[in-house]
């Protein structure tokens, strides 16, 4: 007979490692099966956020911010340094160590809950067995369980167009492992992933062209604050190039010929490196066996309803495999919601209040809905702006460009949306998400004490100018004699 646990989870990513631990938390005996296995060929829990994703991505780009600090800012400080040169072995080392010492981690947690860890590939057979095939020896064994969360995550968009060669023509992860700073990189897709990437290697001298089939830049963001930030990244050096659709490649021995169509017609571009960085896919194909009659979607999801339960009873999926947005924090919520059904308690996530982060500098972040999403619903807003060129903390950091924009409903005075530009974006949303959370008004804001000097005094200035009221900046509604 198959050993039977309470739960069996597929998938050791921020989805699937976070919803065993709160399993074992809640007193579920738990088994977690996931077959990542790093360059060592060693299991290395974490999925793609923390081996090739969130963490190593954000290690890199504090490493380039650095280099970049000291070439081109530290002289305003009167800090003076000679020969400056950055060895990108040990930027690479330093990199794995982070991903290493928080991959190790996660098993010492799982350890500590009394979580089983088996290295190996999992697969859904009929009426909740589960397969697998461990990494090592290849050896098949057969376990079942009440409930089976999947959390099998993501991996890249490939296109036909730019075939991979995982030499010059890479992924991210590619692009997250390059030994030497190319001269010329290309990169297609102005997401998230490719700013950063894009970010990265701008700063450590290479010349970035990134090629955007989109006319319209960054268009989940609020359209303020996307144009403004096109305008940072323009005059840090990336080259953005919108409307151009990348329609094929050709690599010789050193380098990669790209042809792109935009409104002018076909244009071609030489570089060293290319990076695709069109999206990511779910990773539904081999997590389960026709007979067990999962439902997946056109696109490879896995369907689920809004509390991640698939069509199958006692069968979740959780994370970059389900609708929504492929997000760490959305994959580990979705695992906390779920172990907490399971267990017959309380479990559920707000989508419409998941934070979004671009970790570029200044870095872009924002909670809630956008002006142009709330303009064409008709709901009469109020917005308030405040820039960081007038507040005092972001002045001494040297870091004042961009701005904080809060989006209110006009009657009722309560935030709807929350976008913001600027230094610590990625920090100073929190408080957005908290406020939209507990359904705060701006007013609530205003009558929150910021500590000065911070950059959430940023916030609170925003919030007084809804009401055309900042302290620091002269508003609209007051006429000047
Ligand atoms: P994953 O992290 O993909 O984990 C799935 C795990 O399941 C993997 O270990 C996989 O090997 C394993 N697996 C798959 N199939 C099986 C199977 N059949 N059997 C056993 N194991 C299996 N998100 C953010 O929120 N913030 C960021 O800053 C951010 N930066 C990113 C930067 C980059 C370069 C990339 C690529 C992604 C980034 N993301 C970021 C996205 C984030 O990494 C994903 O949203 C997140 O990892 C999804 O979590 P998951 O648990 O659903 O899947
Ligand atoms: P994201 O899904 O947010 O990571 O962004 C990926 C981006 O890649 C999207 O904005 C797409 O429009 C863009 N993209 C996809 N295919 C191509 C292509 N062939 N040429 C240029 N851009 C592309």
């Amino acid at each position: 007979m198959s050993k039977s646990y309470d739960v069996i989870v597929i998938g050791a990513g921020p989805a699937g490692y976070v919803a065993a631990i709160r399993c074992a938390q809640l007193g579920l005996n738990t088994v977690c099966i996931d077959n990542w296995l790093n360059e060592e060929g060693k299991s290395s829990l974490g999925g793609t956020c923390l081996n090739v994703g969130c963490i190593p991505s954000k290690a890199l780009l504090e490493s380039s911010e650095h280099y970049d600090q000291l070439l081109n800012q530290y002289v305003n400080h009167g800090i003076h340094a000679e020969n400056i040169s950055i060895d990108i072995s040990v930027m690479q080392k330093r990199k794995q160590k982070v991903v290493d010492e928080l991959t190790s981690g996660i098993s010492a947690l799982f350890k500590a809950n009394k979580i089983k860890k088996i290295s190996g590939h999992g697969r859904l057979l009929a009426n909740k067995q589960v397969e697998i095939i461990s990494s090592n020896k290849g050896k098949t064994t057969t376990i079942s369980a009440e409930h089976i969360i999947l959390a099998p995550g993501s991996r890249p968009v490939k296109i036909a167009a730019a075939p991979q060669d995982d030499e010059k023509i890479v992924d991210s992860t590619g692009a997250l492992a390059f030994q030497s700073v190319p001269k010329r990189l290309g990169i297609i897709g102005a997401g998230a992933i490719g700013l950063e990437v894009g970010s990265i290697w701008r700063r450590l001298g290479a010349e970035v062209v990134i090629l955007e089939a989109q006319d319209h830049f960054l268009s989940i963001a609020d359209e303020q604050i996307s144009r403004m930030a096109l305008k940072q990244y323009k005059s840090q050096g990336l080259d953005i190039r919108l409307g151009a659709c990348v329609t094929a490649t050709k690599t010789h021995s050193q380098t990669v010929t790209i042809t792109y169509r935009d409104t002018e017609g076909e244009s071609t571009l030489k570089v060293d490196k290319l990076v695709v960085a069109v999206g990511r896919r779910p990773n539904s194909e081999n997590i389960y066996a026709s007979e067990s009659g999962l439902l997946v979607n056109e696109g490879g999801f896995i369907h689920v309803n809004e509390r991640c339960e698939t069509n199958l009873p006692g069968v979740y999926a959780i994370g970059d495999v389900v609708r929504g947005p492929m997000l760490a924090h959305k994959g580990s919520e979705e695992g906390v919601a779920v172990a907490q059904t399971i267990a017959g308690l309380h479990g559920q996530v707000n989508y419409d209040i998941i934070p979004s982060v671009i970790y570029t500098q200044p870095e872009v972040a924002w909670v809630g809905r956008t002006e142009q999403a709330l303009r064409s619903s008709e709901e009469k807003i109020k917005i308030g702006t405040f820039p960081f060129a007038a507040n005092g903390r972001a002045r001494a950091m040297g870091s004042a460009n961009g701005l904080v924009k809060i989006i209110t409903n006009a009657e009722t005075d309560r935030i709807l949306g929350v976008h913001i530009l600027g230094p610590n974006a990625s920090e100073l949303i929190a408080e957005a998400t908290l406020a939209i959370e507990f359904s705060a008004s701006a007013e609530d804001l205003v009558d929150t004490i910021h500590a000065h000097p911070t950059l959430s005094e940023a916030m609170h200035e925003a919030a007084l100018a809804v009401d055309n009221r900042a302290l620091h900046q002269i508003n609209k509604a007051i006429k000047q004699e």
